[in-house]
């Protein structure tokens, strides 16, 4: 099968590997370079406990595609050899005050029910496994299944290993627009097939899989409505931590979370603003974050200021991915709107399709993400 794949962030790269490793000649085109949209902003935290509500159908996802992270690593560090980073320590949750630890109490209520591993920790006990959270933290809950991973690393070595089985990768070209065809020859149907115009020419493939996040309304498919996708800014900090005593662990308070990385930087994000394709810093951004920080871990104090990063999340009214077919053009697929949590489900993002394209092995949780439902809607 020739498969076209519209987007190089976290999501292309991974069903590109995916693909490529089961056979498909997959043809990938980005408009930048690989990872270069939201994915080089991404904290790379994996955390469905904290980001998604009790019984949603995020959680459901989430928690899917977080119990296959190990072996996802585990399989591409042995075909790629680019190394990145990749913890599974857990997350702490920290309340500063009163009324954010009667939430927190909350939340591990809700996991004890759940039957997920969690600690509520106070004191002297907090202190001791997080040294470097405020002196006046209320409580913290620590949920050790969560992770993190080094978001530009992780999208190198599949983009890497995708190459190894075969795929190739065009940059800088744009996919403007892309159309289902059926014809017959001598009076017999023949499978339909997709073209797809990049620049000013027109290519040919069985399939298409548009993953080009918030960018993804802007692809044109003929016949279809524009997807409702739009961009959420993020900003990222990236601080250099003084000394040695780094936290262990990404630590989460209510205006910010804080994400340690092995070479002593801690990142801080993130802003959460709906200010169109503006992929700039603001002074305001950097400030919130900066203030939240030092609330937290009041050594951020003295830490220095590496840079900013900043990302437009693919965002869509539910807040959950357009995953599947298009309703009517079977061999177009979506694989965008993952918002805050694409690098999170992109193990079950890449083997959902690939099943559904290679085997045609639909997952029945695709009914959650199915790209038309909101047309039904309106
Ligand atoms: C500050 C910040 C922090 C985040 N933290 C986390 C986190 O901790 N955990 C988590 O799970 N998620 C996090 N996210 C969300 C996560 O980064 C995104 O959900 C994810 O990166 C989306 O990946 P993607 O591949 O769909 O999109 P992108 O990474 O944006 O990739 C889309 C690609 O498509 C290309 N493209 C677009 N249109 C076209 C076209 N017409 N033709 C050719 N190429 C095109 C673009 O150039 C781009 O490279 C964070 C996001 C931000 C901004």
């Amino acid at each position: 099968m020739k498969v076209a794949i519209i987007g190089a962030g976290i999501v292309g790269a991974a069903i590109a590997d995916a693909m490529a490793a089961r056979g498909a000649r997959v043809h990938l085109y980005d408009m930048r370079r690989p990872g270069a949209g939201a994915s080089q902003a991404s904290a790379g935290v994996l955390a469905p406990y904290v980001e998604a509500r009790p019984g949603s159908p995020l959680l459901a996802l989430g928690a899917r595609s977080l119990a296959m992270w190990d072996a996802w690593v585990a399989a591409l560090r042995a075909r790629a050899r680019i190394p990145f980073h990749y913890d599974r320590s857990g997350t702490l949750e920290v309340a500063l005050g009163d009324e954010e630890a009667a939430h927190l109490r909350r939340s591990a209520d809700w996991l004890a029910a759940e039957g997920i591993a969690h600690e509520w920790l106070e004191g002297a006990a907090l202190r001791d496994r997080e040294p470097q959270v405020s002196a006046s933290a209320a409580g913290g809950l620590l949920i050790p299944s969560h992770g993190c991973v080094q978001v530009p690393a992780l999208v190198a070595a599949l983009m890497a290993s995708a190459r190894q089985h075969g795929a190739t990768c065009e940059t800088p070209v744009e996919v403007v627009h892309v159309e289902q065809k059926t014809r017959s020859v001598g009076g017999t149907d023949v499978p339909p097939h997709v073209h797809l115009r990049v620049g000013d020419r027109v290519e040919e493939f069985d399939h298409v899989v548009i993953a080009a996040g918030s960018w993804s309304r802007r692809v044109r498919v003929a016949g279809v409505p524009v997807f409702p996708v739009r961009p959420i800014r993020g900003q990222l900090l990236h601080l250099s931590w003084p000394g040695e005593s780094l936290p262990r662990r990404p630590v989460w308070g209510a205006r910010c979370y804080t994400v340690p990385w092995p070479d002593g930087s801690l990142l801080v994000g993130a802003t959460v603003e709906d200010v169109g394709f503006d992929e700039h810093t603001t002074v305001a951004g950097v400030r919130e974050l900066m203030d939240a920080a030092v609330d937290l871990l009041p050594g951020a104090a003295r830490a220095s200021l590496d840079g900013v990063r900043v990302g437009l999340r693919p965002a869509t009214p539910d807040q959950l991915p357009l995953l599947g077919p298009l309703a009517g053009h079977p061999r177009i697929t979506l694989a965008t709107g993952h918002y805050r949590n694409g690098i999170l489900l992109a193990p079950y993002t890449a083997d959902v399709v690939t099943r559904l394209l290679l085997a045609g092995d639909p997952d029945p949780m695709l009914a959650l993400t199915r790209p038309d439902r909101f047309q039904e809607a309106r």
